[in-house]
C-alpha cells in the first residue's frame, strides 16, 4: 500500500525542522537521461526528423530541461518543441516535413487530463490521423523508460546533504514519480535510508503531500522544500514552505549551498525574507521562456 495523506498526517516529527525533497532532476539526474536517451530519439523516429536531428534536439532540450517550462507534462512541452523547431535557423530550408500541430493544439488545450488514457479515447473518438502517431509516440516513450532506462546515480554532493540533514531535520521524497518507482530507485542507490518518509504521485500533489506531513508541526520558517522546477517553487509556496532551487545544470554545486549555507540559515532562523528573495530571483533568472536563438 503505497503513503496516503493520511498517514503523512499522522507523522510525528522528530526534529524541529522538515525538509521535503523532490526527485526527478533534484536528487538524480534522471531528467537529462530521460530526454536524451527515450523522448528525443523518439520524436525523431514517429515524425521521421532525422535530417534534422540537432535542431530538434536543441528545441527539446529548451522546452524540458533549461527553460522556465522544465517539468511541464510531455504534450505541452512536445507543442512547445514543435513550435520552436518550425522556426529553427536552417529547418525550413532543410526540405524535412514540418510536424503537424493543430491536433496537439487542440488536444493539450482541450481541459482533459494530459496521459495516454485521455489521449487513446481521444483517438477513438476522432479518428485523427496525428493525435494516432501522438499516441503511439507516447506509448513508445512510457515503455521504453520503464523497460530499458539505466540506472542513474545520485548527485553525489545531493547525498552529502541529505547525510548532514538528517541528525537535524526530518526528511522526506516528495514526487511525483510513481511511490514504487521510487522506492526501487532510492533503495538501489542506499539513499533510501536517509529519508524519513518515500512519498510519491499516489498521495496527491506536491502541496498537498507537504501540507499534510508538516502543516502545524513545526514553528514558522522550519519547513523547507527542495526542488529543481518551478512548479517546486509554486507547490512550497502553496504549502506555506519556504523553498530552496536546485539549479538545473548545477546541481552539486546548487546542494553544497544548501549543506554550507540554505541550512544552517534555516535552522538559525535567517533563510526567509532578504535570502530566499534572493535565492528565488537567482532561480527564476536562470531559467528563460525564450530560446536563445529566438531572441
Ligand atoms: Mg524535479
Amino acid at each position: 500500500m503505497s503513503v496516503d495523506c493520511a498517514m503523512l498526517r499522522g507523522f510525528a516529527p522528530q526534529h524541529d525542522c522538515f525538509v521535503g525533497i523532490d526527485s526527478d532532476g533534484c536528487v538524480f539526474d534522471t531528467m537529462a537521461v530521460k530526454q536524451r536517451e527515450h523522448f528525443h530519439p523518439l520524436i525523431i523516429k514517429h515524425w521521421h526528423l532525422e535530417r534534422c536531428a540537432d535542431a530538434l534536439i536543441a528545441c527539446a532540450d529548451f522546452s524540458n530541461l533549461i527553460s522556465c517550462y522544465r517539468g511541464s507534462n510531455r504534450f505541452p512541452a512536445l507543442l512547445r518543441t514543435f513550435t520552436w523547431f518550425r522556426n529553427y535557423p536552417g529547418v525550413a530550408e532543410s526540405g524535412v516535413e514540418l510536424p503537424k500541430l493543430d491536433a496537439l493544439r487542440a488536444y493539450v488545450q482541450s481541459g482533459l487530463t494530459l496521459g495516454n488514457p485521455s489521449l487513446r479515447t481521444e483517438v477513438e473518438r476522432t479518428g485523427d490521423p496525428e493525435l494516432r502517431r501522438l499516441l503511439e509516440w507516447s506509448l513508445e516513450v512510457s515503455a521504453s523508460i520503464d523497460g530499458n532506462m539505466r540506472p542513474v546515480p545520485p548527485f553525489p554532493e545531493a547525498v552529502a546533504t541529505m547525510e548532514q540533514m538528517r541528525g537535524t531535520a526530518d526528511l522526506m521524497v516528495v514526487s511525483q514519480t510513481p511511490e514504487a518507482a521510487l522506492r526501487r530507485e532510492w533503495k538501489l542507490h542506499r539513499i533510501d535510508g536517509l529519508v524519513e518518509i518515500i512519498c510519491g504521485q499516489e498521495a496527491g500533489t506536491k502541496a498537498e503531500m507537504l501540507a499534510a506531513a508538516a502543516g502545524g508541526k513545526y514553528a514558522s520558517g522550519k519547513v523547507l522544500m527542495v526542488g529543481d522546477a518551478q512548479g517546486d517553487l509554486r507547490s512550497a509556496r502553496e504549502a506555506g514552505a519556504l523553498f530552496f532551487p536546485i539549479t538545473p545544470g548545477d546541481e552539486n554545486n546548487a546542494w553544497r549551498r544548501l549543506r554550507e549555507e540554505g541550512f544552517p540559515r534555516l535552522m538559525n532562523g535567517t533563510f526567509a525574507g532578504d535570502y530566499e528573495t534572493e535565492l528565488e530571483r537567482e532561480f527564476l533568472g536562470t531559467l528563460p521562456s525564450i530560446p536563445p536563438w529566438e531572441e
